[in-house]
């Protein structure tokens, strides 16, 4: 039997005489600071072994409204659009706390009007500390699954036909598994789709591709400031390694948040990206 390292994760409340605990104060230290905190946080589990191993994060007592007669003014760094599957816990993930994150969960992290309605009242409501906009897909994601699913074979939708808002989800995730479907096609050829992982490679790829064209929609509706202030990035939570991973647009790493693409041609530049990633590249390896 292997024997797992314990590890602690310790919110620790500071006593309301210790200073403020810090915000990021721009978008790029925002970035800096979410990586980092995955990073961390994935560092910690690698592995297993039987050391005990402790993480502190320092939260302020304040923002739980301890210690104080006055409300927590809600000061978040980072809106983060992410998808409710119960094993991607937004906090935990990026080593934050409470009022560190403005979150928003749904199946598929797809954009509706209330998820695009809750974005727009963060940006226009906390922009005194807001300063990152993230969606977060992660992998193995149940909803592109089921998108995948149906579009390799529809008679898979026929369950659905009487689920209205399920397939109010599934419609608008089907968009992406089509466009990185013809993307497989046009850069495989039409043999792809017997290979015996294509299924499995398809709903990764569609899941990065909803991760980014989410981050690209939401900077076209609501990114109209100065991007320095308000950054739009996208990422996708590896169940696997507890990464966040992101295939981008000229450059070669592909593990931390990516900015979102700017205008519609560097989406079929991100398309050959994804496909030339490791990740994509060792799922299609026999
Ligand atoms: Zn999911």
């Amino acid at each position: 039997m292997v024997r797992m390292k314990s590890v602690d994760i310790i919110y620790r409340y500071e006593t309301r005489d210790t200073p403020a605990r810090s915000r990021p104060l721009d978008s790029v230290a925002a970035l800096d600071r979410l990586n980092d905190g995955n990073r961390e946080f994935a560092a910690l589990l690698e592995n297993p072994s039987d050391q005990h191993v402790e993480r502190i994060i320092s939260v302020d007592s304040r923002d739980l409204g301890l210690g104080d007669a006055t409300l927590p003014k809600q000061r978040p760094f980072a809106a983060i659009l992410g998808c409710s599957d119960a094993r991607v816990p937004v906090e935990l993930i990026f080593n934050e706390g409470p009022n560190d994150l403005f979150v928003i969960r749904i199946a598929g992290n797809g954009l509706g009007t209330e998820i695009l309605g809750s974005l727009k009242y963060a940006v226009d409501n906390l922009r005194g500390s807001l300063k990152l906009i993230v969606v977060l897909g992660h992998s193995g994601c149940g909803a592109l699954t089921t998108a995948v699913d149906v579009f390799l074979d529809p008679t898979n939708y026929l369950p659905l036909v009487t689920m209205h808002s399920l397939r109010r989800i599934l419609d608008s995730l089907l968009v992406v598994v089509r466009a990185s479907a013809r993307k497989f096609r046009s850069v495989f050829g039409p043999e792809i789709s017997d290979h015996p992982r294509y299924r499995e490679a398809l709903i990764e790829a569609s899941i990065v591709n909803n991760a980014a064209l989410g981050a690209y929609s939401i900077q076209q509706e609501l990114g109209n400031g100065d991007p320095a202030k308000l950054q739009t990035v996208y990422g996708v939570y590896l169940l696997e390694t507890r990464q966040v991973w992101a295939p981008r647009v000229s450059e070669i790493k592909e593990i931390g948040l990516a900015s979102a693409p700017r205008e519609p041609a560097e989406f079929i530049k991100l398309g050959n990206a994804i496909f030339q990633s490791d990740r994509i590249q060792s799922l299609l390896q026999l």
